[in-house]
């Protein structure tokens, strides 16, 4: 094995140790939770030897550095997914590689990824990003949208064609009232999820944690964390 895909292997034993160890003390089954490998800022050849070492899911948040990876990455079988904010200008392009939009938080990025996967016939996976620290103005720090919005949204995901709508996801706040309480943030996730599921059963996806709070989304029942940092290594820039 070359020495990235050593040092690859070994941190990715470790972040399965932790999910492993997390399910473990919850009593969940470990194939409850799919590890989504955040590859943001790090190059093609690194998700190349992700699928090599048996990753099925990665994630971008930006279209301008995701677009060229996906297509060097045409010929693996990856699920892609989209986890930043989204300019309606970059829609066409997110959906020609993007199987999950993680970061759904306005009406008109739903009928602009609508349109777009009609046009490429797709079918693009949905997630409402809640902010768990919106303001007055409804929005999050990170993007997101209130949790007295994801109804609206939701209902407008799953009447839009060529989107289907999979669940909920978050990112822990840095500010507000579940700042530094990342479990009960996660935990107000899920009672979110439990009723967008009594109108919409099949949106059981709760994508919650990161690499420094993966087990508490764990805990609280996420069926998806998203690891960056812990897999790949410390970003050499903002991403
Ligand atoms: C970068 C990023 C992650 C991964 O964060 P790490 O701390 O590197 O594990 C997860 N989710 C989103 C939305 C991100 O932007």
């Amino acid at each position: 094995m070359t020495d990235r895909k050593t040092e690859l292997a070994a941190n990715l034993a470790r972040v399965e140790e932790r999910i492993a160890a997390a399910c473990a003390a919850a009593g969940r089954d470990r194939g409850e939770v799919t590890l989504i490998v955040v590859t943001k800022t790090y190059p093609a050849s690194d998700v190349r030897i992700l699928s090599e070492l048996g990753v099925s899911d990665v994630a971008e948040n930006r279209d301008q550095d995701a677009a060229p990876k996906a297509a060097a990455c045409a010929d693996l079988s990856l699920s892609w997914h989209f986890v930043g904010q989204l300019q309606t200008n970059k829609v066409r392009s997110v959906v020609g590689y993007t199987d999950v939009v993680q970061s759904i938080d306005r009406a008109r990025l739903v009928s602009a990824l609508s349109k777009e996967a009609v046009r490429a016939e797709r079918e693009v996976g949905c997630l409402v990003q809640v902010a768990l620290d919106a303001g007055a103005s409804g929005r999050g720090e990170r993007g997101g949208v209130a949790p007295a919005g994801i109804e609206e949204l939701a209902d407008l995901v799953a009447g839009s064609p060529g989107l289907r709508l999979d669940g909920l996801m978050t990112v822990a706040p840095l500010t507000g009232e579940y700042a530094g309480h990342e479990r009960a943030a996660f935990e107000r996730l899920m009672d979110l999820s439990t009723d967008l599921r009594r109108t919409h059963p099949a949106a059981t996806m709760v994508s919650a944690g990161m690499s420094a709070d993966l087990e508490q989304a764990v805990a609280a029942g996420a069926t998806h964390v998203r690891v960056g940092t812990a897999v790949l290594g410390v970003r050499p820039r903002l991403g």
